[in-house]
């Protein structure tokens, strides 16, 4: 019989045997996760020989849901994940512009999952834009719930559209064209600080060298550049003793073991992550700047075929592959679920399970070494042979 996670204290309480809600996703999402769940289980089999064992207990979203229950997101769903507390999910179709809202968002709000977590690692034989991708190694913080992503936008021509254009024409004299679409952005201290403080937190319990806060306050001042204040106004508050700024460190002071505090303005933060990136370590970034990053650092590594990602919150998170529904290879057990894989690996790992973890990265990189990989791989490494989703997990599990 399972049981339920439980947080106390700040931390997680994790039973023998965890009941553990999933979504399979839609689109590639039932390959991927049937191929996923397998991993899992034969690596915490391995981990725990027997002591341990994952009840995963299946809840609806996106089109099953909706061709089951009428709903994309049903409530029952929500207070499954809301009642176990950590969840892992597929990825779910999202309808463009109206219609509803993006599932996923949806998820991150209500359950006040506010820090988006995406590690971006090479694996070796994983092919590379990159001359030297090992190099790359880092964790990125996005801010999850504000910021432009935070849902308060208004269509072009409507009546809040032009009551907004109107009132702050009236009251502050901001001109706007008129007939414009209006989107806000609020950035809280509140929201930054709590993003930054887990990104300092992860960065000591791991060991990491650096957190840097990138944002664009140069134009930006009040939202962005506020990220930036309070970020660095929150670690020296919160953990004076066990960081230092990289100003100090320029002024000679020793770091003595500390985490270094940095900043970097987003568009050069492009530009560094690509020609310096072994200066990087923990990267915290409002939602926007963290949406483009997370991306374009997986890129680097070899794509979003391998790139995992965990939204945590106090005391609940729901783990997920960062690529979409890849509809048109649905059901033909083709595609790569090491992103799903690797997000499991990080829930196993928040949740203390590190052998498991350990155990689930060894397999992967075991199987892409010995060059028996899923089509996006094969078709750029060199005497690769392509094997089916299926086929990847079986070769993963041997190397578990
Ligand atoms: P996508 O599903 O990520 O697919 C884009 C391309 O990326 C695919 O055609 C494929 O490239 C490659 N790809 C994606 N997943 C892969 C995997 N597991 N293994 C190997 N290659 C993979 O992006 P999209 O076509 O823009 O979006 C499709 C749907 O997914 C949309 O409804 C979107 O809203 C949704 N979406 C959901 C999430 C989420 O739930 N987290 C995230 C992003 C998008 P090739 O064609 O080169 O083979």
């Amino acid at each position: 019989m399972g049981e339920r996670i439980d947080f106390r204290d700040g931390r997680w309480v994790v039973p023998d045997h965890p009941i553990i809600p999933f979504i399979e996703g839609d689109g590639t999402g039932p390959d991927i996760w049937r191929a996923a769940r397998r991993v899992f289980d034969a690596a915490v089999d391995k981990a725990a020989r027997g002591k341990r064992r994952v009840e995963w207990l299946e809840v609806l979203a996106g089109e099953k849901a909706f061709k089951q229950t009428g709903s994309w997101l049903p409530d029952a769903t929500l207070d499954s994940i809301r009642a176990h507390r950590v969840a892992i999910k597929g990825p779910l179709t999202t309808p463009v512009g109206g219609g509803i809202r993006s599932l996923n968002v949806t998820l991150r709000q209500l359950l006040d999952l506010y820090a988006c977590i995406r590690p971006v690692r090479y694996f070796e034989g994983v092919p590379s834009p990159m001359r030297e991708p090992q190099r790359l190694d880092v964790v990125i913080f996005r801010e999850n719930i504000e910021d432009v992503y935070s849902g308060v936008e208004y269509r072009a021509g409507s009546g809040e559209a032009d009551a907004l254009i109107g009132f702050l024409a009236e009251r502050f004299g901001a001109k706007i064209r008129p007939g414009s679409a209006i989107g806000i952005k609020p950035m809280s201290k509140f929201g930054s600080q709590r993003l930054v403080v887990k990104a300092i937190q992860y960065a000591l319990r791991a060991g990491r060298r650096s957190v840097t806060l990138v944002h664009k306050g140069n134009i930006m001042k009040f939202t962005e550049g506020g990220f930036r204040e309070w970020g660095y106004e929150v670690a020296k508050e919160r953990f004076g003793d066990k960081t230092i700024t990289e100003d100090e460190t320029g002024k000679g002071k020793a770091e003595n073991g500390k985490v270094i505090m940095k900043d970097r303005i987003t568009d050069a933060m492009f530009a560094q992550l690509v020609l310096r990136p072994d200066e990087y370590s923990v990267i915290a970034a409002p939602n926007l700047n963290g949406d483009l990053l997370s991306d374009a650092a997986a890129a680097q590594v070899g794509g979003l075929g391998l790139a995992p990602g965990g939204n945590v919150g106090d005391g609940y998170a729901v783990f997920e592959a960062t690529h979409g529904t890849a509809p048109k290879y649905a059901g033909l057990d083709k595609v790569n679920p090491g992103s799903v894989i690797l997000s499991g690996a990080m829930m196993f790992e928040e949740l203390g399970w590190t052998d498991v973890a350990e155990a689930i990265v060894r397999g992967l990189g075991g199987a892409i070494r010995s060059r028996r990989v899923t089509y996006d791989l094969a078709r750029q490494m060199a005497g690769a042979t392509e094997v089916s989703t299926s086929q990847f997990a079986a070769g993963i599990i041997e190397h578990v």
